[in-house]
C-alpha cells in the first residue's frame, strides 16, 4: 500500500481498513487497530473481521464493486456495541480493494432503547389509573346507579385517580422542560434563605398532617447563587416532600442551608442545602438508581403516597443545569440525607 493511501486511512474519522483484491488486509488506521487488533495487516480478512454479515458484504463488494452497508453487533471491553459497517470499492493506484469503515452507533441505539422504555413506562403509569376510572364509570352506570353511598365513595376514588394522572402529566411536562433547558445556564440570581423559608412555610400543613415537624436551620445572612428561582424552588419542594412522605415516621425533617468559600464537592465557593429525615433510610443498592425516571424503592408505597417516580429525576436535571451536585447519604434504620451543592458563581 502506498504512503498516500496509508496517510489517507489515518485521516479518516471512522475505524477503517483496506482489503486488497487478494482478500488480504492492506492497511488500517489506529481506530481500526483498537477495534480489530493491531497485528492483522497482511492476513486474510476472514481471520480479522469474523462477523458473517460483514464478511458477506466485503465479498460481494469485491465481486461487483458496488457499495454495501450492514450492521455489526459486538462486544468490546465488556460492553455491547453496535457498528454500522460501510463497504466501498476503491480503485487507487497501488491500493485497489474494499474500504471498510466502522461507524459506532452504540449511543444512537441506546438512546432509541431508552426512548422505547420511557414510552412503555409512561403508558403503563397512565394505564393503571385509567383502568380504574373506566371500571368505576361502568359500575356507576350499572349496578351502583341508584346507590347514593356507593356513588359518593366511587367518585372520591375517581377524583384521586384523575389527580394522579394530572400529577404525572405535570411532572412529565416539567421533566421535558428542564431537560430541554439543561444546556442553558440560568442567568438570574436567587436568594436561597428566603426561598427555603417560603417552601417550608408552604409545606408546614402537609408536614403537620403527616405528624412531622419541619425544622429550618438557615444562616443569618442571605445566600445568593446564580439560578432559576422556580426550578430551585422545585428542587427544595421535591426533597422536603419526599422526606415527609418516606421519612416522616422519624418525626422531624431538618433543612439546613450553609454557604462556604469552599464546598468540597464543587472545589469552589457555593451553597449547600441538606434535607435530613430520620425515617427508615434507603439501602445502598438503590441509591445510585434513585434519580432514574420511574425508579422506586417500594412501588406500592410510592403510589400510595401519590408519587410519580419522577421527582428525583427532575431534581437531578435541575441540579445539572445549575452545574451543581446532588449526594444521597443513608443508612437503613437511621434516615436519609439528600444534599444539593450549588456553585456561587456562574
Ligand atoms: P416518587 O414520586 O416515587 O416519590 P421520587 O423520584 O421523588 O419519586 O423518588 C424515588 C424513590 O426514592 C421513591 O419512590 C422512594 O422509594 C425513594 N425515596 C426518595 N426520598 C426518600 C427518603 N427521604 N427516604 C426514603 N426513600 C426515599
Amino acid at each position: 500500500m502506498s504512503d498516500v493511501t496509508a496517510r489517507l486511512l489515518r485521516s479518516l474519522p471512522l475505524a477503517s481498513v483496506l482489503i486488497g483484491r487478494n482478500e488480504r488486509m492492506l492497511g488500517m488506521n489506529p481506530k481500526a487497530e483498537a477495534l480489530l487488533g493491531a497485528d492483522v495487516s497482511g492476513r486474510h480478512f476472514i481471520t480479522a473481521i469474523r462477523h458473517p454479515a460483514v464478511l458477506d458484504a466485503v465479498e460481494a463488494c469485491l465481486a461487483d464493486r458496488q457499495p454495501r452497508k450492514t450492521r455489526m453487533p459486538t462486544r468490546h471491553a465488556g460492553q455491547d456495541m453496535t457498528y454500522e459497517v460501510h463497504c466501498a470499492y476503491l480503485d487507487l493506484p497501488g491500493a485497489e480493494g474494499v474500504l471498510v469503515s466502522f461507524e459506532d452507533l452504540t449511543h444512537v441505539e441506546q438512546a432509541g432503547q431508552m426512548r422505547r422504555d420511557f414510552v412503555a413506562n409512561v403508558s403503563h403509569e397512565l394505564r393503571t389509573p385509567l383502568t380504574a376510572l373506566l371500571g368505576f364509570i361502568e359500575t356507576l352506570r350499572g349496578p351502583a346507579r341508584n346507590d347514593a353511598d356507593a356513588r359518593e365513595r366511587f367518585l372520591s376514588i375517581m377524583a384521586a385517580e384523575a389527580e394522579r394522572m394530572e400529577r404525572l402529566v405535570a411532572d412529565l411536562l416539567s421533566l421535558s422542560r428542564v431537560e430541554s433547558e439543561e444546556r442553558m445556564r440560568p442567568t438570574a440570581r436567587v436568594e436561597l434563605r428566603g426561598l427555603i423559608d417560603s417552601v417550608l412555610r408552604r409545606l408546614e400543613p402537609v408536614a403537620r398532617g403527616g405528624g412531622v415537624t419541619l425544622e429550618g436551620h438557615l444562616p443569618e445572612a442571605e445566600v445568593t447563587v446564580p439560578g432559576d428561582e422556580d426550578q430551585l424552588r422545585q428542587v427544595v419542594t421535591n426533597l422536603v416532600e419526599n422526606a415527609i412522605k418516606y421519612g416522616g415516621s422519624g418525626g422531624t425533617v431538618e433543612v439546613t442551608l450553609t454557604a462556604a468559600e469552599e464546598i468540597p464537592g464543587l472545589r469552589a465557593p457555593g451553597a449547600r442545602i441538606s434535607v435530613r429525615d430520620h425515617g427508615p433510610g434507603i439501602e445502598l443498592v438503590h441509591i445510585p438508581r434513585l434519580t432514574e425516571r420511574f425508579y422506586r424503592v417500594d412501588s406500592h408505597r410510592s403510589r400510595e403516597m401519590g408519587g410519580t417516580g419522577l421527582g428525583l429525576a427532575i431534581v437531578k436535571h435541575i441540579v445539572n443545569r445549575h452545574r451543581g451536585r446532588m449526594k444521597v447519604e443513608s443508612e437503613p434504620g437511621h434516615g436519609s440525607e439528600f444534599i444539593v451543592e450549588l456553585p456561587a458563581r456562574s
